[in-house]
């Protein structure tokens, strides 16, 4: 039996819808922007991200509150007081929020709080946590593993689609590779293979392909132009200081102006960049 079932292609025009809320779907004409630091940090520098990105604008805030590191010494995340802040964000800024599930034991404290959960490279092929998540009411995120074949890449979307979640998108974020220069290899071959072999949105995420954040512009611009649907950046207001992924975040300007240069990239693919409607902030 085939590995690819429910994500195949059965024609041409066939292209699902993901929403994240009731103005931000996935999929569409307009390519959603997801920006926001590595890792929720305080309440304070969420506000920041969430007043300056409000006007760039990005149509949803991300930022880790569970934290996978290569070192377990590293900083872990907030985890739920993480939570607490993104929920803090979402309501105020009326924006929703994306952020990592690592284990099965989270997903319902996520699911309370945030619109979207993310699946990180390392737990691609957790499958336990993939079919969990098929039974989750909200949609996922699922990054490619770090050295996945696009094989194994539906095969992961296969499970949450399976196990009775329609709402997954792609996200291609970069392979390992000999060259240590750029963090990881953004393969923009397998955006447009998945776009031709799958129904389901692809986003790119140019800052853990790029790991420096003078790259992260390019790739992004490369992206939009290749056909995804979407991106994810990473940025922060004072970059040198993030607790994570410090090198490849751009600062809060620098992001307000990728988005106005990726414009006319979008019009030249016939796409558009959202700008969503929101309510005013409350007090
Ligand atoms: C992240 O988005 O911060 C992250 C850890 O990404 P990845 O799983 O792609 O390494
Ligand atoms: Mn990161």
């Amino acid at each position: 039996m085939s590995i690819q079932q429910l994500a195949s292609k059965v024609h041409a025009n066939h292209v699902s819808l993901v929403s994240l809320s009731d103005t931000v779907t996935f999929g569409g004409q307009e390519i959603v922007i997801i920006g926001g630091p590595c890792a929720v940090e305080s309440l304070a520098q969420m506000e920041t991200v969430a007043r300056e990105l409000r006007h760039a604008p990005v149509q949803a805030i991300r930022g880790g509150a569970f934290k996978p590191r290569t070192s377990p010494y590293a900083f872990q995340g907030l985890g739920e007081t993480g939570l607490d802040i993104l929920a803090e964000i979402k309501r105020r800024f009326d924006v929703p929020v994306v952020t990592e599930v690592m284990s099965i034991a989270q997903i319902d404290a996520i699911a309370a709080k945030a619109d979207m959960l993310q699946v990180g490279s390392r737990n691609m092929q957790n499958f336990d946590l993939l079919k969990a998540l098929g039974q989750a009411n909200k949609p996922i995120l699922l990054k490619r593993g770090l050295a996945a074949t696009l094989e194994e890449f539906i095969g992961a979307a296969e499970y949450i689609l399976s196990h009775g979640n329609p709402n997954v998108v792609l996200c291609e974020r970069g392979i390992r590779s000999f060259d240590t220069f750029t963090r990881n290899v953004l393969d923009l071959g397998i955006v447009a293979a998945l776009k031709q072999l799958t129904h389901l949105p692809v986003v790119v995420d140019p800052s853990h392909a790029a790991g420096k954040r003078e790259l992260v512009a390019p790739l992004a611009k490369a992206a939009i132009a290749c056909g995804a649907d979407g991106l994810i950046v990473e940025c922060h207001p004072q970059p040198e200081q993030s607790v994570s992924d410090a090198r490849q975040a751009l600062s809060l300007p620098e992001f307000v102006n990728l988005i106005r240069e990726l414009q006319p990239i979008a019009t030249a693919v016939g796409r558009s960049i959202a700008s969503p409607v929101r309510e005013p902030i409350a007090a």
